[in-house]
C-alpha cells in the first residue's frame, strides 16, 4: 500500500485536474447527482451540452419530480440508456415525498434511491456533502487495477472486492471531494483504457502495471461468452402526411416506456397485424424492406429487419395515449431507442 497515494494524486489534480466542469460551479447536491447519473457510461464531453439543458429546463429536485416521464425523456434523448432518466426521476419524487424535495446527505439514504449505486453514492456523498466516502466506477477500477497489479475481472465478486478495499484504504479524511475528482480525472484522462499516459502520471515510479508492461493487460477484460441472436421486424409505417407511426413501449422489459416502432415477429405477423389494427386487405399489402441491421444488448444480439408501408388516409389509425402519428423530427425529440433513433434518421 502506498501511503501517499492521496498527497500525490491531489498534488497532480491541482496541476492537471479539471476545475472547470459545469456541475462543479455550484457544486450542489442535484447538480452533483445529476452529472454522477449522467455520466455513468458516458464522457465528460458527451454529457456537458446535455448537462446545461437539462439544468435550465429543470431546476431543482422538486421541478424534476412534476415533470412528465416524456419531458424526462426528451432532455435525455441521444444519452441512452433510458433507465437512468427513469430511475432519476423516480428518485426525485421520492425526494419530494420523504425527504422535502432535497437529496439525503447521508450516504444509506442515498444508496436507497432508483438508480444510486454504491459508488454513485459514495460520490455524492463526497462531492456534495464532503463526506469522506469511496467510490469505484470505470475510472477507478482501471487506475487501481493497474496501480496494484490487481489481476481478475472487476466484474468478479473477489476481484470487485479488493478493489473496494483498495478504494476505501485510498480515500484521505481531508479534501475527499477533490480526491474523488481528482481520481475519476486521472482514470479519464491519464490512465486511459488504451495508451495510457503513464510518462504523466503520478504514480509512474510505482505502479505495478507501468513497472511489468500490463497496462494493457490490466484491468482483465470479461471472459468472452456468446450471445445469441433474436430478430424482429420493425414496421415503417407512414401516412399520406409522411408521419411516422410510432408507439409506445410497454413499462418494464427492452426500452421500457420509450417511444418505437410496432414490432412484429416476421414478416408474414407484420402483415397480418396492419390487415389488423389498419383494415388493410392482407393480400394487398407489399412491404418496401429497408436495410437490415443487428443491434447488440449486453446479453444478445437482436437482428432488426425495418419493413416500409405508405398507408391510405382511410387505414390510418387514430393517436392514442400509446401511438402517435409524427413527423421525423417530431419524433426526433422524443426518448426512442438509439437504433430506431438511427433508422428514422436515415429516412430523411
Ligand atoms: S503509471 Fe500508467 S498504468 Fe500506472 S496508474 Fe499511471 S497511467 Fe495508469
Amino acid at each position: 500500500m502506498s501511503e501517499d497515494f492521496a498527497p500525490r494524486l491531489l498534488r497532480w489534480f491541482e496541476a492537471h485536474g479539471r476545475h472547470d466542469l459545469p456541475w462543479q460551479h455550484p457544486r450542489t447536491p442535484y447538480r452533483v447527482w445529476l452529472s454522477e447519473v449522467m455520466l455513468q457510461q458516458t464522457q465528460v464531453a458527451t454529457v456537458i451540452p446535455y448537462f446545461l439543458c437539462f439544468m435550465e429546463k429543470l431546476q431543482s429536485i422538486k421541478s424534476l419530480a412534476a415533470a412528465s416521464e416524456d419531458e424526462v425523456f426528451a432532455l435525455w434523448s441521444g444519452l441512452g440508456y433510458y433507465s437512468r432518466a427513469r430511475n432519476l426521476h423516480r428518485a426525485a419524487q421520492i425526494c419530494v415525498e420523504r425527504h422535502g424535495g432535497e437529496l439525503a446527505d447521508d450516504f444509506e439514504a442515498l444508496l436507497a434511491l432508483p438508480g444510486i449505486g454504491r459508488s454513485t453514492a459514495g460520490a455524492i456523498a463526497a462531492q456534495a456533502f464532503d463526506r469522506r466516502s469511496a467510490i469505484l466506477d470505470g475510472n477507478v477500477k482501471r487506475v487501481l487495477a493497474r496501480f496494484h497489479g490487481v489481476s481478475g475481472w472487476p466484474g468478479e465478486a473477489a476481484t470487485e472486492n479488493r478493489l473496494w478495499q483498495l478504494a476505501d484504504a485510498h480515500t484521505p479524511h481531508k479534501r475527499v471531494a477533490d480526491y474523488t475528482q481528482a481520481i475519476m480525472d486521472l482514470g479519464a484522462t491519464v490512465c486511459t483504457r488504451a495508451k495510457p499516459r503513464c510518462d504523466a502520471c503520478p504514480f509512474a515510479s510505482d505502479c505495478v502495471a507501468h513497472r511489468d508492461g500490463l497496462t494493457a493487460a490490466l484491468p482483465a477484460r470479461k471472459p468472452a461468452k456468446a450471445r445469441p441472436t433474436r430478430s424482429t421486424v420493425m414496421l415503417v409505417l407512414r401516412d399520406a402526411h409522411g408521419r411516422l407511426l410510432l408507439e409506445r413501449r410497454a413499462p418494464t422489459g427492452v426500452w421500457a416506456g420509450l417511444w418505437s416502432l410496432p414490432e412484429a415477429e416476421d414478416e408474414a405477423s407484420a402483415r397480418g397485424e396492419v390487415a389488423h389494427t389498419h383494415g388493410v386487405d392482407a393480400s394487398a399489402i407489399v412491404f418496401r424492406p429497408l436495410p437490415p441491421f443487428v443491434h447488440g444488448f449486453s446479453h444478445y444480439l437482436l437482428d432488426v429487419t425495418p419493413l416500409a408501408l405508405d398507408l391510405q388516409p382511410a387505414h390510418s389509425v387514430a393517436d392514442a395515449a400509446d401511438r402517435r402519428w409524427l413527423h421525423p423530427h417530431e419524433a426526433a425529440a422524443l426518448g426512442l431507442p438509439a437504433p430506431v433513433r438511427k433508422l428514422i434518421e436515415s429516412l430523411s
